[in-house]
Parts: C-alpha cells; structure tokens; sequence
C-alpha cells in the first residue's frame, strides 16, 4: 500500500505557515507500514486540486487531503473531492447536531448558512467527526482507491488522524499493522543499519527500518496480523534479537524520550539531579522541565557560561581551569561533582564543550565533556561529535549524553557500555 498527501491552501505556498500536517500524516502513515510517495501542496483553487488528484490517483492507493474543510469561501477540498470520485454530497445530520452542539457552547448558537456548509459530505462516506473543532472530514474507497478527507489546522488533523483516520486504515488495509519503536542512544543511524543490514533486507513480517532522529535512533518493527497479539507474537523474537545485538544502547521500546524515561526512573526512587551547564547553555533544563512532573525529579540548574560563574557560582577552583583549560575533563568533573552538593541533589551533571563553529586551538569543535556525579564517584564521558555536527546538533546529543547517564545508573547499568563499537556520528565515549 502506498500513500499520497494532497495539502490545500494558498497560505503554505506563500509561506506563511509550514506544512507541518505533511510531516504528521507521513509520520503516522510509517507507522502503520503504509509508504508514502509524495507530498502535494496546492493553493485553495478547485482546477489545481482537481489535477492534483488525477496525478496522485495514477499512482497511489491512498490520497489524503488536508485543509480547506472549514466555512469559508476558499473551503472547497470536500466538494473538489467528491466531484472527482463522482459522489453526490449528503446533508449529514449528525454533524448538524455536533456542530450545533459546538456552537451553541461556542458563539451564543448562532448558526451561518457557510456554517452548515461544512455538514455536507460525500456519500458512502465515514464520517470523521472534529473533537477540537468544528468541520468533519472523512473517509471512503471510491474508483480503487482510498480516501482520507482530513481538516488543515494541525490540532484538529492530529486528533481526527487518531481517532478516526488510523483506525479507517486499518481496517481497509486488510490486514492491520502494528508497529514498535526501539530507541537508541549512543549509536549512528548508518552504523545501526549496518549492523542489521541483513535482517532489514531479509525479514519480510515484521520488517524493520531505522530512523535518524537529532540525537538517536529509532528503529520500527512492524509487523502484518489480524489482532495486536498476533503482531505481538511476530514481533518479539525480533525484539529480542535486536537487544541482543544492540545490548544497552537500546534505552526503551515506544517511549517517548530519553529523559521522559529518565523521569520515569527518577520518580520511582524518588531521586533527583541538577545541571551545571556551559555548552548546552541549559538545554537539559529546558528539556527535562518540559515534561509535567519534572519539578519532584530535578532540583535546578546554572548556566555556567563563563569562568566567573563556573568560579564563583559553582565552585569549580580556577587552578583547574587554568591547568586544564576550560573545555576538559577535569572542569566537567567539578562542576558534576559541585552542582550534585551545591543544589542537594542525588546525581549532578556538568557539561563544557566545544559547540563551535569556532575552536579554542586545543579542542576541536564537537568535543564535549559530560560530567555525571553520584555521591560515591564522579565520571567524565568525552564526546567527540566532528566537524560535521552542527551546533544544536552538538548541543542535543549532550543533552541526551547526560540523559543516557542518568538512565544508565538508576537502572544498574555500567556507564560505559560493555559492548564497543566503533560507531558513525556520535563516535568513541571515553571515560575521561
Ligand atoms: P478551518 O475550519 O479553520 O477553516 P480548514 O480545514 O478549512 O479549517 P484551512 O482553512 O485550510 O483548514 O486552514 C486553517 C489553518 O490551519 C491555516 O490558516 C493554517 O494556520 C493551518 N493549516 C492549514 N493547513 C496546514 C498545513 N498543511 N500545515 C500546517 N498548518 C496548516
Ligand atoms: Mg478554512
């Protein structure tokens, strides 16, 4: 099964807003196995939408359109559609009823012509009915081919895509997909792929596929059965193989990150951490204190930008810092060992590196040291993230560095993993 995305609207080829609904629905269509083959976007022009359709209709088994649902003028994605595929509309009442539901809560129930407009939909059709806003979409199989109506603003695509759309799919695509995702720290996506390379190219259910994220990698293992246990059944033993291969690189399976993973593990034993930060300038704050709970699992952090503060804040002694030079081991040692007594905290971290683009004529850029302190030894893991990481890259795989140490102690883990690779983009971790 393969899969097109039509996206209406004069606003994305203007550039005001960025198609970030294409992004979705492809992410939600790899994970039911479905490919995706191309991204259309057309302005809000029934001939243009129309010669969107012929073109994506020669080649896909799946269109999915988003946007221009709702009761404006330039609305005009759901008659464009049904024309196309030769359906009549049909005044559904049962969106009449929500939507007057809707704005009856909404706007002191006054109900427009253009507001019941959006009722209409095509015949034969499954409604998907909007739980955050008001324009149904839907779905239907028409001339061969399967059709997902879907509304533009990005809430509203996100919930109908879960609610409604997947389990459409689902069920038309015969048999079901299931899938599992394995993440990854500390090994690059082409180094994973080439550990796996024959697995990928022989296993045909499951099938498994890498995906690069900023700073990890996801594998997916997706597997064809009638019912989730069946899947289930399918997919383990390649789960287990894959561990087995992987070993603790592999820092959970379907979560969402590395440090909601830490945060579950935090709270379980009731410990927290705290952050002394110089290259990632607090981005492991700002991750961790993203996620609702995280105030019972992390104390506080400092940007330790400069010396001064490093100094005078942290503690760190400038006869280390003078020594060693700013970007060391030693510096990360003391600031991990100081913030974790400093702040009270069980665990302490502390970073400097090197996020570039310009050197320090010692370090190249992408050395980063990551500093991991408990209150019976303090570590040092040195990144070396190369010329070709750029500065947010750099930034992020030592956030997540800091993460993966954290994840590793509060599970019993060795620090450094026991398994040596010689890995791709985030290379050697050195116990410094
Ligand atoms: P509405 O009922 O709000 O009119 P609609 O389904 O008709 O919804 P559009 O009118 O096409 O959707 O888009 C409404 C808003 O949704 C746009 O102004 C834009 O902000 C956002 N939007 C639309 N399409 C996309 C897209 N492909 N990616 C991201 N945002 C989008
Ligand atoms: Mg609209």
């Amino acid at each position: 099964m393969n899969a097109e995305i039509i996206c209406v609207g004069s606003e994305l080829l203007l550039g005001n807003v960025v198609n970030t609904d294409a992004r979705d629905v492809s992410v939600v269509l790899s994970e039911l196995g479905i490919d995706v083959y191309r991204h259309t976007v057309v302005g809000d022009n029934p001939n243009r939408l129309l010669a969107a359709l012929r073109e994506a209709s020669e080649r896909a088994d799946i269109i999915i359109t988003t946007g221009g649902l709702g009761p404006t003028c330039d609305d005009l994605t759901k008659k464009t559609v049904a024309d196309f595929f030769s359906l009549p509309l049909y005044f559904d009442k049962e969106a009449e009823k929500r939507l007057l539901e809707t704005i009856g809560n909404r706007h002191g129930g006054k109900m427009t012509e253009n507001n019941l407009a959006q009722c209409w939909l095509p015949e034969t059709c499954t409604p998907f009915y909007n739980t955050c806003g008001t324009a149904p979409g839907c779905g239907f199989r028409a001339g061969g081919k399967t059709v997902l109506i879907l509304p533009g603003p990005p809430k509203e695509l996100n919930a109908m895509l879960k609610l409604s759309g997947v389990p459409y799919l689902r069920e038309v695509a015969g048999s079901p997909i299931y899938s599992r995702k394995i993440h990854i720290y500390g090994l690059g996506e082409s180094f994973v792929e080439h550990l796996l390379r024959d697995k990928m190219e022989s296993l045909r259910n499951p099938t498994l596929a890498p995906y690069a994220r900023e700073s990890e990698v996801w594998l997916r293992v997706s597997a064809k059965a009638p019912t989730a246990s069946e899947a289930d059944a399918l997919m383990a033993p390649v789960i287990e193989d894959i561990k087995e291969t992987l070993g603790d690189y592999i820092y959970g399976i379907d979560c969402d990150s590395i440090e909601k993973t830490v945060l579950g593990l935090l709270t379980e034993k009731g410990m927290t951490f705290s952050a002394a930060e110089s290259c990632t300038g607090g981005l492991i704050a700002k991750r961790f204190t993203d996620l609702p709970g995280a105030s019972a699992a992390f104390k506080g952090g400092v940007t330790v930008y400069t010396n001064e503060v490093k100094i005078n804040i942290v503690g760190v002694p400038p006869e280390v810092i003078e020594e060693n030079g700013v970007v060391s081991a030693p510096v990360a040692y003391e600031l991990a060992k100081r913030i974790r007594v400093l702040l009270g905290s069980d665990f302490g971290i502390g970073v400097t590196g090197l996020a570039g683009p310009d050197g320090d004529g010692v370090n190249e850029v992408g050395t980063v040291f990551v500093g991991f302190a408990t209150k019976d030894e303090t570590v040092v893991r040195k990144l070396t993230l190369g010329k070709r990481a750029d500065r947010s890259l750099i930034r992020s795989v030592a956030a997540s560095c800091a993460f993966d140490l954290l994840r590793r102690s509060l599970t019993g883990l060795p620090l450094e993993s026991e398994k040596k690779f010689e890995t791709g983009l985030f290379p050697k971790t050195d116990k410094a």
